[in-house]
């Protein structure tokens, strides 16, 4: 399968007067304030979108971001694939007046009508897409993780308090 590189940098306004496309990988190295959210480093973004003006004349930029990051569980602490498959769905504008005009479909792009860097708004739309507490979907993958499974000296450390409380009752009440 041919895989075709993303260039750095691009234009939104240039794109979407284009009938642009924006199809390639990203590796998670490029997007450093992502991965310093992230369990490892390895592994790319597949990016497919595609830009270009609608009915009402609104330029847009649109498609998808898919990856599976690493995470770490808030549960169990241990390690969680998390795939991600964010649409993007972005309006271009150039002020904060005009996104607040924009259709409800749109979320704004607030784009300087110059170059900007590819990672910086690929990365922007992952970050949101975070979960904001990540777990397990599954609380049996805690389990395997080692979260709330019996430990024997835990247990043994349980009984001993209550056998002590135990012997300090009175017979009536041992006996129940
Ligand atoms: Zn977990």
């Amino acid at each position: 399968m041919l895989t075709l590189s993303l260039p750095d940098k691009l234009n939104p306004w240039q794109l979407a007067a284009e009938n642009g496309r924006l199809t390639g990988d990203l590796a998670l190295t490029e997007l450093p304030r992502l991965v310093a959210l992230l369990d490892q480093s390895s592994g790319a973004v597949s990016v497919t979108l595609t830009a270009g003006m609608d009915g009402q004349g609104q330029r847009f930029i649109a498609g998808h971001l898919r990856t599976t990051v690493e995470l770490t569980c808030q549960r169990c602490l241990g390690s969680l694939q998390w795939p991600l498959d964010v649409t993007v769905h972005l309006g271009l504008v150039h002020s904060e007046a005009e996104a607040d005009r924009l259709s409800g479909d749109y979320e704004p792009l607030l784009a300087p009508d110059c170059a900007m860097t590819v990672a910086d708004l690929v990365e922007d739309e992952l970050l949101l897409a975070l979960p904001q507490i990540p777990r397990h979907a599954d609380r049996r993958e805690c389990e395997a993780h080692g979260y709330g499974a019996p430990d024997a000296a835990l247990i043994t450390e349980q009984r001993r308090p209550f056998g002590s409380l135990a012997s300090l009752l009175p017979d009536s009440k041992r006996s129940r």
